[in-house]
This record gives C-alpha cells, structure tokens and sequence, in this order.
C-alpha cells in the first residue's frame, strides 16, 4: 500500500499560522526508531517543526512492549505531561506502536488517560496524518485499537538524523511465536517488502551520501518466505547480494536473524561479500535445547553451536547475541549450558537480561519456581564470563587493521574520534573534521573492554 497523505496541505496552511512543534519519544528497539524517524517525516511534511521536551505542541510516544518497564514509563510520562495538556492550549498527545496493540492498555487509557488525543497500533502510519488533523483541528479524540493486519506502507516519507548512516525495514512482523515474547501478536504475520522497494531506497540513500545501511527486521533471513509471483524465490541471501551492487554504500549491517533461518546460501554470501559488516548478531536466548523448547525457539543446543562454528570460519567475524536466564523451569544445569555454548562461541557482545513474563504471551502462563535472587545470581555469573572473555576476543583485534567509518569527535575527549569497526567494535583515534563521513583504515594498538584504541593508516 502506498503511503498518501491527503491532510498534508490542509494541516501545512493550519501551521503556517500556528507553526506548531513536534516531540517523538521513541521506546524500545531499532525497529521503532525506523517508525520514529517516519512519524518526523509525516510531521515535517505537514508542516510541523521539531520542538523540545518542554516547548512542543504535538507529543507522540512510540511505544514498545518488549519489557515490563516499558508501561511505567509511558504513564509516567503521560502523568507529567497531564498539567500542561490541561493548563496550555494547543497540546496534542499520541500514542503508537506496539503497546497500543494490547487491549488491557487501551482500556487503562480510555479509563485513566483521558486526555489522550489519538492512540493508534502498529502499521497505522497512513491513517495517522487524517486523525492528527481531526485532533488539532476539529478537537476530535480517536482512540483506535487496530487489529494486527497484514498492511505494508512503501513510501512514508523518512526523516534521516544521521548523515551516513541510515537503516532500512526490509520485513515486518513475525511468525515464531517464541513462548516469551509479545513481537508476533503486536505487529503480526511476517510481511517482506519488494526487493524492488527495498533497492530503490537504497540507491537514492547512497546519492544522498550515505555509506552505511542497516537492514531491519524481526528476523531478516527469513525475507522473502511469503513471496507467490514474480518475486518468489527471493531471499534474503539475493537481497544481500543486490544491495552489494549499489555503489555508495560500503558497509552493510543487518539485525536481527534468527538462527533456525540462518542457512548457507547467507553465511557464504557473507564470506563473499566487500560491504556485509563482519558483525553477526546470533541471539542464543538458551544454551539448554530443553529451555529452547520450552520457548520455543525451532533450534537445539547443537544446531546454534553449528551455525555460529559455520560463521566463525568467516575471518574477523564478530558475534552478538541475546541471552535470558531464568525461564519458567530453567534448572541449574540447564543454565550451566548456557555458560558452555557462551564458553565455546565467544561472544563479542551480549544482551542479557532476567526473564519477565509479557501479559498474553504462553509463558506467563507457565510455573515458574526459581526465586528471583537465584536469577540474579545466574546474571551475575553470565555477566562474570562475558567480562572475562572479551579482553581476549579483543586483544586478538590488537596489531591487525581494519575498515572504520569515521563517525564524529569523541565525547570524553576533545582530540579524538570515534567510530564502529567492521566488528561494531567502538574505536577511537586521532583524525580531523575532512574524515568525517569517510572510510578509513585503522590499525588497533590497543584494547580497553569496550573499545580499541588505534591509528589511521
Ligand atoms: S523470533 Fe521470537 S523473539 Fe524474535 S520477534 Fe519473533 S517471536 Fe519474538
């Protein structure tokens, strides 16, 4: 479905009047950052201008789900901004994103949040810019529980905040059901967009000047499984290789796959490839096959040690990946083969957290008996590992020389600059404000846990 937004003129003439600001508070994963940067576009196109914190006039909140604090903060902050919605005029408050797709969250701000203007789910980008009109203009209140649908929306204007480095949605939704998680039933079936879409945004990114593209998705590899017709048969491998095609770009990244889907064809267009990032992000979630069972997960233990030894043949290859400790039922040993696999991978990076239950997922319905400080020893432990790990995986980088795209000065240190390696390591070193934007070749001197020191070479 293309995007049309038919109230761009109307609402552009309302603020040439009233010149009106807009604040996005984004919640959550890169996923909704990409939303967020739409929802900047849509605003901009009609007219509204960025605002801050404390002088705007259009408030959107894209929400996320994913964890339990996510709904304190949102209502936190709906609670703060109550005064000013009654006191000042012109305040306008959205809702979007997944946390919308909840009826037990709809419900508590029909109750308890009144003075909420529009609520709206996910892919509702297209009927946001009619119902914000309707809010500012004709001081309508739409509060909408959509259900999930099975809608794409191609060209909803972007507003890109960095210069080189721009990430691109190429799938939507997601068809796991992992027993753990609430992705699946808040932004539906999995959706992938035409290769041709895809390339095409691309290509006009990289005449813009941008050098770097992160493909997004719930689980990118497996794009392209719900193609019938012309495009059917095209993978996420393909889509990998064409994107290598366009020039401009030199450094591709994608997040997130999911190792069931990992298959060769991807794994060797990698090990072909000049531009994919020598970055993969695994996520493990358990080392126990049993516990992945019970979450869901469609691998064992020893089919994720196969993928992840397949990638490590790829040289300078780095890897992610997520971990949760203490599922419903998670016994000792069963964790124990969680620090194995962690043992026997070397993960570059992890993001572990301690299992929360998510109200209307299959594993809030689950016993579970650990008690909350035996979790917190089992994160303690996995944090203990990790941090004993790294310097090695680090010290191995030291001496070699890698491509770095240069991002900007330091924040610590004025006489330094940053940026990510191949790896998505953080490396500093000395340059100048003409390197900004541009690749460059550094060699690694030096390694300090969580980033590397180098030279431009
Ligand atoms: S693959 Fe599993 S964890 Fe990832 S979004 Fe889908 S259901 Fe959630």
């Amino acid at each position: 479905m293309r995007f049309v937004n038919s109230f761009k003129d109307k609402m552009t003439k309302f603020n040439e009047e009233h010149k009106l600001k807009y604040y996005i508070d984004t919640m959550g994963c890169q996923l909704n950052e990409n939303d967020s940067l739409k929802y900047a576009g849509i605003l901009e196109s009609m007219g509204f201008v960025p605002g801050t914190e404390e002088d705007s006039n259009v408030y959107l909140f894209n929400t996320c789900c994913i964890r339990e604090n996510a709904e304190n903060t949102l209502f936190g902050r709906l609670g703060m901004l109550k005064k000013k919605k009654l006191t000042e005029d012109n305040i306008y408050i959205c809702i979007v994103g997944c946390m919308t797709q909840q009826e037990h969250i709809l419900e508590k701000i029909k109750k308890s949040y009144r003075f909420v203007d529009v609520v709206l789910g996910t892919s509702c980008m297209s009927i946001f810019p009619e119902k914000l009109y309707n809010a500012v203009v004709n001081s309508q209140r739409k509060l909408e529980y959509i259900d999930v649908s099975n809608t794409l929306e191609e060209e909803v204007p972007i507003k890109y905040t960095d210069k080189y480095k721009a990430s691109v949605s190429i799938i939507y939704g997601c068809n796991n059901f992992c027993t753990y998680c609430i992705v699946p039933y808040v932004r539906g079936r999995e959706r992938s967009r035409n290769p041709q879409d895809i390339l095409a945004d691309i290509s006009r990114l990289a005449q813009d000047g941008y050098k770097e593209i992160m493909l997004l998705g719930q689980n990118v590899n497996s794009y392209g499984n719900d193609f019938t017709g012309e495009n059917e048969g095209y993978g996420f491998a393909k889509l990998l290789q064409d994107i290598e095609k366009i020039d401009g770009i030199e450094i591709i990244r994608f997040i997130s796959p999911h190792p069931k889907d990992f298959n060769d064809d991807v794994i060797e267009t990698i090990r072909n490839s000049k531009k994919i990032a020598r970055q993969v992000h695994l996520p493990l979630q358990s080392g126990n096959s049993d516990v992945l069972k019970a979450m869901n997960r469609k691998y064992t233990k020893e089919r994720f040690l196969e993928v992840a030894n397949k990638l490590k043949t790829i040289p300078d290859i780095s890897l992610s990946t997520d971990i949760i400790v203490g599922f419903p039922g998670e016994t000792e040993e069963q964790f124990l083969d969680t620090l194995d696999v962690v043992r026997n991978v070397g993960f570059d990076q992890i993001y572990m957290f301690i299992y929360s239950p998510r109200e209307g997922t299959i594993g809030a319905k689950m016993e579970d008996h650990t008690p909350y400080e035996e979790k917190v020893d089992r994160l303690e432990r996995l944090k203990a590992l990790y941090e004993e790990m790294l310097p090695k995986l680090n010290e191995a980088m030291v001496g070699k020389t890698y491509k770095v795209l240069v991002e900007g000065k330091s924040k610590t240190n004025d006489n330094m600059y940053t940026g990510r390696s191949s790896q998505n390591k953080v490396v500093i070193f000395e340059a100048d404000d003409s390197l900004i934007g541009k690749v460059v070749d550094i060699r690694i001197d030096s390694q300090h846990l969580w980033y590397l020191k180098g030279t431009i070479v």
